[in-house]
């Protein structure tokens, strides 16, 4: 980001670091007041394009979970970055990136940790601090979670989710039953994720508290098909190469039917959602010429996702990610099912009811006996599980099963063992997910460096913010040419009205109109209205179109509509 937007961001209140009458801390940002009515836009237009439009509801679930939440999902054991020390001036550093940002390696981050050490010190890397030689220092895996405790003294540790994702997945039994246990269908949540990141940098673009919009759409992977005929004709530029940084790999313009046809994006759900998310990032103002689709690649993807696309953007020659559009399979509904005592699958009902072999043990397995140790309904429920997964078990003279942490070895013909054909009417599955995980500050980040402008009015250099109408802190200003002869009542009047009827409204009488308009320019007020002594005569107002400056007298009367129209485009 340049340095006048920064500043501009900072002196206008877009954004901000937090807390900063105590020094501020690292990677916390507050959205001041334009900040925060951009964001809320930003959101309330996704809302419309990932959620409204598509038939999807919103949940809002907490930030804070339990820490088995996290250890089913896999965040406790795997959500890590690779930390280095520095030994003088006590700075944490992220190793993959130290490697990367200074040399020709792309993928530090798939490196074996002792590796990665060995590669700090080849390359002779420093403290980007205070220079001292990171060679030999050790190379830590560091969990991003924020961890706290869950009631005083109660030693229940809770974790603040690490993206709202999981507050969805958890939540899962009940919403399919909202849903009348009817596959597909989506749920979205539009939140805060805290990630206790290594070293926050770029101002919003890695931050320690952010928001997320997501959306988790439920689909069984055999039945459900996306409306590909909705996104087949929309334009996209794909890109391959290993590294978000990098620029030098191919780029391919095709439309979402072409690469879903020639299987260069292999899930139609993911190529669905690549196409509304590149229809949304256009709506919200981002240059399509700094914007593009990368895949990733196997070794890059998290833990949960079978496919994964990222939308980038570029920010002064930097690509930075700005979503991910996953296919997280049926990992996250599985492990919740696996972890918890609920039911994470839905029930498939067949066409007609089939035939179908079904293999059971006996249901009371009392006649054990005491020798194992009253865990006999256990271990009858972990042979059932095993009798309908892998019927061979039962093939030999005996079987050996895990229940309760114990191994018990049965002697088969105890087990009841049978293979009977039964009807069925359908069977119970575990929903895929189709995620498409939207960063709103990295949009918002985005969308104000793509709209940021300089250019020339009247002999002057003038800074201008060309936001869509859509998303606009302010809609319209509105000005008395000066604050004398009524023009002030009148202006205030005509505010008061606009405000009813539902517009973002800025009314300002100080400094000369030119001045006034400079100031709605620069955050980026799409429209101004101008009381002057004409208007006084016959109830008339100028408007003025923030990027072409040209003005229109309109009535007063009509203005509200004119309005209206303009600003839906
Ligand atoms: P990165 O590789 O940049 O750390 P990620 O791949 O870990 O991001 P995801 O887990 O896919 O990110 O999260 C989805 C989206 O959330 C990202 O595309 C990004 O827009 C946003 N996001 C993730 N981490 C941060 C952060 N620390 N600060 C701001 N936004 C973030």
């Amino acid at each position: 980001m340049s340095d006048e937007l920064v500043e501009l961001a900072k002196r206008r209140g877009f954004f901000f670091q937090a807390a900063e009458p105590y020094g501020g801390v690292s990677g916390f940002y507050v959205y001041g007041p334009q900040g925060a009515a951009l964001k809320r836009n930003i959101e309330d237009s996704w809302r419309d394009r990932f959620q409204v439009q598509e038939g999807h509801r919103e949940i809002e679930a907490p930030t804070i979970m339990p820490e088995p939440v996290f250890e089913a999902s896999g965040h406790l054991d795997t959500f890590d970055d690779m930390l280095v020390e520095c030994p003088e001036c006590g700075e944490s550093h992220r190793a993959d990136h130290l490697i990367e940002d200074n040399t020709d390696i792309e993928d530090a981050e798939s490196f074996p940790l002792d590796e990665v050490g060995d590669l700090i010190a080849d390359h002779d890397l420093h403290c980007p601090n205070c220079d001292t030689s990171l060679a030999g220092e050790p190379v830590e895996d560091f969990n991003l979670m924020f961890e706290t405790d869950i009631g005083p003294g109660s030693g229940q540790p809770g974790y603040l989710r690490p993206e709202t994702a999981q507050g969805i997945f958890v939540e899962f039994p009940r919403l399919k039953e909202y849903a009348r246990n009817q596959l597909p269908f989506g749920t979205t949540q539009i939140g805060k994720a805290y990630r206790n990141e290594i070293s926050p940098r770029k101002s919003i673009v890695r931050v320690r508290e952010f928001t997320q919009a997501e959306l988790e759409h439920f689909i069984d992977p055999e039945e459900d098909e996306p409306p590909l005929e909705r996104v087949e004709d929309v334009e996209v530029r794909l890109y391959s190469a290993p590294k978000q940084n990098a620029d030098d790999g191919d780029y391919l313009d095709t439309t979402i039917g072409e690469a879903v046809e020639e299987g260069i994006i292999a899930s139609d759900w993911v190529a669905y959602y690549v196409g509304v998310a590149q229809e949304w990032y256009e709506r919200i103002g981002i240059d399509m010429n700094r914007f593009r689709f990368r895949q990733h690649l196997a070794g890059e993807r998290s833990h949960y996702a079978s496919d994964c696309w990222d939308a980038e953007g570029e920010i002064g020659g930097d690509w930075i990610e700005l979503a991910g559009i996953s296919d997280r399979s049926d990992y996250d509904l599985s492990k919740h099912g696996e972890y918890s005592d609920d039911d994470f699958t839905v029930f498939r009902q067949y066409d007609e009811p089939k035939v179908v072999e079904r293999a059971t043990v006996d249901p009371d397995m009392s006649y054990l006996g005491p020798e194992f140790g009253g865990a006999a309904g256990d271990i009858t429920d972990a042979l059932q599980r095993l009798a309908e997964r892998n019927r061979s078990a039962f093939d030999s003279d005996e079987v050996t099963v895990e229940a309760n942490g114990e191994s018990y070895t049965i002697p088969v013909e105890k087990t009841g063992f049978s293979v009977d054909e039964v009807k069925e009417s359908g069977e119970h599955i575990t929903p895929h997910v189709i995620e498409p995980s939207i960063g709103v500050g990295r949009a918002l980040y985005t969308v104000l460096v793509h709209s940021y402008e300089e250019d020339d009015v009247e002999g002057e250099t003038r800074t201008r913010l060309s936001l869509e109408p859509e998303l606009a802190p302010t809609t319209v200003g509105v000005f008395p040419l000066m604050d004398k002869d009524g023009m002030g009542e009148t202006a205030r009047e005509i505010a008061t009205d606009l405000r009813t009827s539902g517009f973002d409204v800025t009314y300002d009488d100080s400094g000369n109109i030119g001045r006034r308009y400079r100031r709605q320019d620069e955050v980026g007020t799409p429209f101004c209205v101008t009381v002057d002594y004409e208007g006084l005569e016959d109830d008339t107002v100028t408007l003025r179109e923030r990027d072409s400056t040209k003005q229109i007298r309109v009535a007063v009367a009509d203005l509200a509509d004119i309005l209206t129209d303009l600003r839906s485009g």
